[in-house]
């Protein structure tokens, strides 16, 4: 049990239904819950002796950053696989996922889980190979997560670059029986921090046999889905040929749809998929940025401006709240040409109560008011891109590179101080995982850099 702290002198941007923000605020938590939130003088005259003070007068304090969508990991790929788009996505990183081992996935996910932390990332929703260690290295950095285990029975995920849907059902239920264990071991785990879902991959690595046994889990174990959906010509024209139907309309037909399910990507959704979503209630997790990489993009206007409910996540390879944020701005605006549909405010709603949102979190996530869990970002607004500072959400949406991020509060406890992680050694975790990434990459052939010179 931990004392009463009073955080005062602060910009706080509560993100409470007002979408109050406060100049000269204080916000009071114990445990692992916000107490109070308002002015500073009336705060400290009514809780006069804190067993902590944290004065953060020039900064600005906000609700933790929420992904709805991401494979902490993928990092392995950061730096050579982008420029690649589709094509590198099917011919380089699915194919090297094979040479991750189980020791690799805990470094890689230490070391992406504090890339995103770093950035003000408290929450992630995370599917991938060996789940279990990215929830261990979530539990032992002190973030939050929902994490699933990849499930799909296609024999290779290396084949589908050359439309090889070859399956393999003993291994598709094995997957399953993995992510099985992984609810019983980790669901509701660090004082509720884990949480665990189901993780059929796509519709196209499922047949609808591993996608019905995924669905009958989830509500067996009554947690949520995190599946990719229409996210890649591949799949879209793999489902179409198979099925006759769109990605979203062959899901919805097996029953599959319904509030809990989160679908990233969308990027190839129709206005009918669109109109299934809204009304099955399954939500989105939006990744501009890795769509602009890709070079595609959902039909944002229509999903905008429809019920779906919208959260955002980086995907995988850089974790950067603050660059998917403008992403889902800027992105937006060039390939619609309307620069009125999207704003800072929407962006950051989606990188907080909207992710809250998907991921069934809300209202206990994503605001600072009374009664939330205590996870808020402290960050230094004395910074040269961030002063003059007149309207604090635009100037942070529009200009925070994330390494202002100064201190982070998660679920009550001190995560991050002074930029730097309080739980795990972060220079071992650096070294852990370039070493990690090295051998995955040898074991693909990519490793060393071809015609580059290794000084
Ligand atoms: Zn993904």
């Amino acid at each position: 049990v931990s004392g009463k702290t009073v955080v005062h002198g602060a910009t706080i941007v509560t993100n409470d239904e007002r979408r109050r923000v406060l100049r000269d605020g204080a916000l009071v938590y114990q445990d692992d819950t916000i107490l109070e939130v308002g002015d500073t003088e009336s705060i400290k005259k009514k809780h006069p002796n804190p067993e902590y003070l944290l004065d953060c007068k020039g900064k600005v304090v906000i609700p933790g950053l929420i992904q709805a969508h991401t494979h902490v990991m993928g990092h392995v790929f950061k730096g050579f696989t982008e420029d690649g788009a589709e094509e590198a996505f099917y011919r380089v990183c699915l194919p090297m996922e094979d040479y991750i081992s189980p020791d690799d996935a805990y470094w890689l996910s230490m070391a992406g889980c504090l890339e995103a932390l770093r950035f003000g990332t408290t929450m992630i929703n995370d599917i991938f190979h060996f789940s279990d260690q990215t929830a261990r290295a979530v539990e032992e950095i002190g973030m939050r997560a929902v994490v699933e285990q990849k499930v799909f029975d296609v024999v290779s995920l290396a084949n589908i670059a050359d439309e090889d849907y070859s399956r393999d059902p003993e291994k598709g239920m094995r997957k399953l029986r993995e992510n099985e264990q992984l609810i019983k071991k980790w669901h509701g785990a660090a004082n509720g921090r884990i949480r665990c879902w189901v993780g059929n991959h796509a519709p196209d690595t499922n047949s609808p046999e591993l996608l019905l046994a995924g669905r009958e889990l989830a509500d067996r174990y009554g947690v949520g889905i995190h599946i990719h959906v229409a996210q890649s010509r591949r799949e879209v024209s793999y489902i179409k040929k198979t099925y006759g139907k769109t990605s979203v309309s062959f899901l919805n037909d097996l029953g599959f749809l319904r509030r809990g399910v989160v679908c990233a990507h969308l990027a190839f959704a129709t206005s009918e998929d669109i109109a299934i979503l809204e009304r099955t209630g399954a939500a989105m997790a939006h990744c501009p940025v890795i769509m602009g990489k890709f070079g595609t993009f959902p039909r944002i206007s229509e999903l905008l401006r429809s019920g779906v409910r919208i959260g955002l996540g980086s995907d995988w390879v850089s974790l950067n709240p603050w660059d998917d944020m403008r992403g889902a701005i800027e992105i937006t605006r060039a390939v619609t040409g309307d620069v009125s549909i999207q704003n800072a405010a929407r962006a950051f709603e989606m990188a907080t109560v909207g992710s809250a949102d998907v991921l069934e979190a809300s209202p206990s996530l994503g605001s600072l008011t009374p009664g939330a869990k205590a996870d808020f970002v402290v960050i230094d607004a004395k910074r040269p891109n961030l002063v003059p500072m007149r309207d604090v959400l635009p100037t942070l949406v529009y200009n925070m590179t994330g390494y202002e991020v100064q201190h982070i509060v998660c679920d009550g406890r001190t995560v991050l101080w002074e930029g730097h992680p309080t739980l795990v050694d972060e220079q071992k975790v650096m070294a852990k995982a370039q070493a990690a990434a090295e051998g995955v990459w040898t074991k693909g052939g990519v490793w060393p850099p071809r015609g580059q010179s290794t000084q």
